[in-house]
């Protein structure tokens, strides 16, 4: 179908046809004929990279022109968010205003209300409809992309409530990756389907065992014994490779080794936009290994890394800076990063007690990303058959089926938040309107029946009465409580609610930062970082130590308990020392965590702590509590000791900064604001822009040749500045 032949508005085609698309590939011309483009709900299932985004975007845009109202598009990493709102941003010129939205989950966003396409996570969505916007209501269409995360064990329940919650209020399109049960899925949302593994790159797939590749059609080609020998020819033909492994640190140690074969074919020039690409990398012990790969045109990529660092790496892979990566399988889940040829060393992890095998649909995502479009006439996907028979992982994995979806909404924990909010935000006013609720979702569509669900619905009811989330009435019927209600808009686990509010009286009586960390690090909000056998001991230790500082009661090495609890320790002990302002390099190194670990406590304990406060100040609170909880929580934010608490609320300035200045002798906002130029450009990482934004947050005029002289020296080389001024 051309796009000249769509029956939409002549500026979507216009815009298209700019891309340099003037034909729809088959499987984007079977959605958008299905009715889509009438109101239609749709399942769409294809390959990654066969167009889906374009679909979407035909959609929301038609749909918008014809009728107005808004389109929510929902991703599930806020990663693909800021991919997708900058490829949305194309269409303002046709006067669609276009925003992303993924931190804060305590709040209505009401700004959004001005914008017409609106890219969020999941998790996000799920929280605004929680706080009931006024703008909710011109929602028009909902695009869920990777819809088959309904079936992730975490976060599928979150998707299949939202989808619950906007069937037959808006549009649906679903955008998947192909699943054994799409068929399900479509008749749930009342939905077309389209399905296909349509590909606009040929895709060959093959299994490798020492030496030999077999491909699926029968063909055999002969490497060298050791896998590497396929990145290796890779690269030697002017392509690129991903290497997909099932740890961290085989991901680092395969980057490495990877790359003193790979270094040996680069050129003068890729060796010196290498050498660039090294530079502007911080350092710890983490990214130390990274440049160390990367010096041979090879990087790793894992949730270890910070995600200005996973950025950088996708973005020079995608340039052909980088040739190869080798990475955990979360680079398959997130953004757009083809490769000609797709190596899967590892078809097994270790989850909790033992090996299993990854599933199906989750080796085809990393195979999918073999062959880019434009580039390659073909793709090639091939899986190392290291222990396993090839036989059996060609008949698994290359011929075979992808599993079914199965809801997850029974899982306990996300079911507990999801009954309160609908009774505290979405008006289910009594039990049988529960569960006539909870008949339109996904899992009664999939089970037939939701007697079982029904059961753990009541349970948890029961529960929420129990700890007053809620109450009922002499007629059954719900009524919110205030702490049910806030509960539910903060975005945490009722569980977590209810153990903050049991502490509250100990907090009280002696509010200290290690209890009230290892009180964050016990909710099942938190994920702490793991205590290893052999540290136990230590942090048993330490946890006697600061006993009198904890809000529980250390448990026995027999309850079952004992292993959560020391790692519970061991974060808070991490997060005491981010507020005493160890660097944090020595953090890394000390507690053997990577600096992406280290990010997500905090984002975690940022958040759980802002919830901690806003429950207190339900309870009666203490007003010099409070204020210590507050102050607590800058410090989490910044990093800082408390006699930095003045600095870190100046803008720009964080925990280097502020230390630089305190140790230079500004040790208060009014200090600083009484200097010199001069002498605030001599303090460490102050530069004229920092400056300059203290001058506006003071109100005060800064000296008009100060600020000519620093933008000129700032246009020049840096480290001249002082000599300039002096
Ligand atoms: P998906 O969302 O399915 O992973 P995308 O929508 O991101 O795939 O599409 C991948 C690439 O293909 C994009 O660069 C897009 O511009 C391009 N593309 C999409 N449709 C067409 C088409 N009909 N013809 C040529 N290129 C297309």
């Amino acid at each position: 179908m051309k796009v000249d032949e769509l029956p939409v508005d002549e500026r979507i085609k216009r815009i298209i046809r700019e891309r340099g698309i003037e034909e729809l590939y088959p499987p984007q011309a079977e959605a958008l004929k299905s009715g889509v483009l009438d109101g239609k709900n749709l399942v769409l299932a294809i390959p990654t990279a066969s167009g889906k985004t374009l679909v979407s975007e035909i959609v929301m845009v038609n749909k918008l022109l014809r009728e107005g109202g808004k389109a929510v598009y929902l991703v599930p990493l806020k990663a693909l968010a800021e991919e997708k709102y900058r490829e949305f941003k194309e269409w303002e010129s046709l006067g669609i205003r276009v925003a992303a939205t993924t931190g804060d989950y305590d709040s209505t966003d009401e700004w959004l209300g001005r914008y017409d396409i609106i890219v969020a996570t999941a998790e996000k969505f799920d929280s605004l409809l929680r706080h009931s916007p006024k703008w909710v209501k011109d929602v028009k269409l909902v695009v869920a992309d990777e819809v088959h995360l309904i079936g992730s064990y975490d976060r599928g329940a979150t998707l299949e409530m939202i989808l619950s919650h906007m069937l037959g209020k808006a549009q649906i399109l679903a955008l998947s990756a192909t699943v054994g049960n799409a068929e399900e899925l479509a008749e749930w949302l009342d939905a077309a389907l389209v399905m296909s593994d349509w590909r606009p790159v040929e895709l060959r797939k093959g299994v490798f065992q020492l030496g030999t590749l077999f491909w699926e059609d029968g063909k055999i080609d002969r490497y060298p014994e050791n896998w590497a020998s396929l990145v290796i020819d890779a690269v030697k033909r002017g392509k690129g490779a991903l290497v997909f492994v099932n740890t961290r640190r085989s991901a680092e140690k395969e980057a490495l080794s990877l790359s003193s074969k790979v270094s040996k074919l680069l050129t003068k020039p890729e060796a010196r936009q290498l050498e660039e690409l090294i530079s502007s990398i911080e350092d710890n012990p983490t990214t130390e290994k990274l440049k160390r790969a990367l010096k041979g045109g090879v990087a790793f990529h894992h949730a270890g890394l910070s995600r200005a660092e996973r950025t950088l790496i996708e973005d020079a892979f995608r340039e052909g800076v980088i040739k190869v990566i080798a990475a955990t399988p979360t680079l398959a889940a997130g953004v757009n990063t083809p490769a000609f040829r797709v190596i899967i060393r590892d078809t097994k992890r270790y989850a909790g007690f033992g090996w299993t095998d990854i599933p199906v649909l989750e080796i085809q995502q990393m195979m999918g990303r073999a062959g880019r479009p434009r580039y390659d006439k073909v793709g090639e996907a091939i899986i190392v058959a290291r222990t396993d028979d090839p036989k059996k992982l060609m008949e698994k994995y290359i011929h075979g089926k992808p599993e079914k979806l199965f809801s997850m909404l029974a899982n306990e924990q996300a079911f507990r938040s999801q009954i309160l909010a609908l009774i505290t935000n979405f008006g289910i006013g009594n039990f049988r309107e529960l569960v006539s609720f909870l008949e339109k979702t996904f899992y009664a569509h999939q089970k037939g029946d939701i007697a079982a669900l029904e059961y753990k619905a009541k349970n948890v009811v029961y529960f929420l009465i129990e700890n007053e989330f809620i109450d009922m009435d002499t007629s059954d019927r719900f009524m919110a409580l205030p702490f049910g209600k806030r509960t539910s808009q903060l975005y945490i686990d009722p569980l977590t609610a209810k153990k903050f509010r049991d502490a509250f009286p100990q907090l009280e009586r002696n509010p200290n930062p290690f209890g009230i960390f290892q009180l964050l690090a016990s909710t099942p909000d938190m994920a702490t970082l793991t205590a290893r056998k052999r540290e136990l001991e230590d942090y048993l230790d330490l946890a006697y130590e600061f006993e009198e500082r904890l809000y529980t009661n250390i448990p026995y090495y027999e309850d079952s308990r004992f292993q959560g609890f020391l790692s519970q320790v061991k974060t808070a002990k991490v997060l005491l020392d981010w507020i005493n302002e160890v660097p944090e390099t020595r953090i890394y190194e000390t507690y053997n965590i990577d600096p992406g670990d280290l990010y997500r406590i905090l984002e975690l304990a940022d958040w759980l702590m802002y919830a901690l406060i806003e429950l207190y100040k339900l309870f009666e609170p203490k007003d010099d509590v409070l204020q210590y909880l507050r102050d607590l929580h800058l410090r989490l934010r910044h990093g800082v000791r408390e006699e930095l608490l003045e600095l870190v609320r100046l803008p720009n300035i964080g925990r280097k900064r502020a230390r630089a200045l305190y140790n230079a002798g500004f040790t208060t906002q009014d200090a600083i604001m009484r200097a010199k130029v001069r002498d605030l450009l001599e303090v460490e990482g102050i530069g004229i822009k920092v400056v300059e934004g203290l001058f506006r947050y003071f109100g005060v005029e800064m000296p008009g040749k100060v600020r000519e002289a620093g933008k000129k020296a700032e246009t020049r080389k840096k480290g001249t500045l002082d000599a300039f001024l002096k």
